[in-house]
């Protein structure tokens, strides 16, 4: 496996920009607006080579606290929730002046991690992450810390998980973390002046102990959550960067193949969600007839004119075997209810509101969320 960074980038496709509250507050207590103005120009110029780019942001509790005045104890949770509110606005009218200068619109998300594990929800998600990138948008995610206190707790979860999740469900080719260190070091460089920098990592898991687990003052991800972030996207086939976001045109460098940071490599070439589809229980069969296979076998959606039966009982977002000829040729995930697609089948999609009475799709299961068998 090549370890050339350029190489190694050349067709990345879809970017996910994680930045830590201490990158935004500059050590400080409030947002720094050239910080944020240089995120936006850089993503600019990414999108202006033909990229996606998607950002998760930190910063709402660290703004909202300082604007508030607040000064919890560790464990005072609400006022923590009360704080994310508060600053979470401030965090996103300070975005949106960023990305207006650049003539970028964006679009604010709040995630609970239930996303990763409740299809519909990712499905929702992905639908509408998808149409915001088709207009141009720019998402920019946040934990909704107001209804999730064991991010807040950073207990179980903290915006490093939550971006490798994102590029996991997105399909996101790179992530990249810009925090207050600039990458994986072989020791704790706060306790070990020699410790030296890791530009590359081939396997996570061979790392797992090389660093301590400082945790940020204001932010709530260490090396740990990163490193967790790191095996995360591994499985999901993405790299990711950790890289200092006091580095100049860090972004664009990183995305561009330079040697910033530390980067993550993946040889798994099956996407995860392929992985899940396959090792996935069916809920239902939909039969489908020689055209239809032959449209999934040219990795074309499936719609519901080449379906010709269906059986057992599934809903939107549940994975189903499709099979032609008494052979098992793909399983994917629906975007009609087993009763739905029933009532479609062999029709063309333009009839379907007429007989449902609504239309989610043209295609009863996307082609990216098929996979041959
Ligand atoms: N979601 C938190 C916030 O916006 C930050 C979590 C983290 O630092 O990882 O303040």
């Amino acid at each position: 496996m090549t370890t050339d960074r350029r190489e190694l980038l050349k067709d990345v496709d879809t970017v996910v920009i994680k930045v830590g509250t201490s990158s935004i507050t500059r050590g400080g207590n409030t947002v720094c607006t050239e910080f944020m103005d240089s995120v936006a120009e850089q993503v600019r110029r990414v999108k202006d080579d033909g990229k996606k780019v998607l950002i998760v942001t930190s910063g709402a509790i660290g703004v909202g606290l300082a604007a508030m005045d607040a000064h919890p104890k560790p464990r005072e949770i609400p006022i923590r929730q009360a704080a994310a509110s508060v600053g979470q606005s401030i965090l996103m009218q300070r975005w949106s002046e960023s990305f207006q200068k650049q003539g970028l619109l964006i679009a604010q998300i709040l995630l609970t991690l239930d996303f990763y594990s409740d299809r519909e929800k990712y499905l929702n998600l992905r639908n509408a992450i998808q149409t915001l990138l088709s207009y141009d948008v720019v998402p920019v995610i946040n934990e909704n810390d107001v209804i999730c206190v064991k991010e807040i707790d950073a207990m179980f979860g903290d915006n490093d998980t939550l971006s490798a999740y994102v590029c996991s469900k997105m399909d996101a080719d790179l992530l990249i973390i810009l925090s207050d260190v600039d990458g994986l070091y072989d020791r704790n460089p706060k306790l070990f002046p020699d410790a030296k920098l890791i530009p590359v990592v081939e396997d996570v898991s061979s790392v797992l102990g090389a660093a301590g687990d400082p945790v940020d003052r204001v932010g709530t991800g260490g090396m740990k959550t990163k490193l967790k972030a790191a095996e995360i996207c591994h499985d999901a086939g993405c790299s990711m960067i950790i890289a200092s976001s006091a580095e100049d045109d860090v972004i664009v460098r990183a995305v561009r193949g330079d040697d910033v940071g530390t980067i993550f490599i993946t040889d798994t070439r099956e996407p995860k969600k392929s992985i899940w589809i396959r090792g996935a229980r069916s809920s239902g069969t939909i039969v489908v007839d020689a055209g239809g296979a032959k449209a999934l076998r040219n990795h074309m959606s499936l719609l519901s004119v080449g379906i010709r039966d269906v059986s057992g009982r599934f809903d939107r977002g549940d994975v189903v075997d499709i099979v032609c000829d008494d052979e098992l040729i793909a399983k994917g995930i629906t975007d009609y209810s087993s009763e739905d697609a029933f009532r479609i089948r062999g029709l063309r999609s333009d009839r379907i509101a007429e007989v449902l009475g609504h239309k989610s799709y043209d295609d009863v299961i996307r082609s990216e969320n098929i996979v041959l068998m």
